[in-house]
């Protein structure tokens, strides 16, 4: 696992959920432009929390 600085995305379409962990896929899937750094006040999704 890779644990990283929290992450989540800016497209209201995308769960509202954000991500710690670089072996997410749903975190991967996002575009680096779509990227906004921290929780945004969000859970942390199930599959970050799986691989934490
Ligand atoms: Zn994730």
């Amino acid at each position: 696992m890779s644990k990283v600085s929290a992450w989540h995305s800016k497209l209201p379409n995308d769960p509202r959920v954000y991500h710690n962990d670089t072996d997410c896929n749903t975190g991967n899937n996002i575009e680096t432009e779509n990227r906004v750094e921290g929780t945004g006040g969000r859970p942390l999704c199930a599959e970050c929390a799986k691989l934490g």
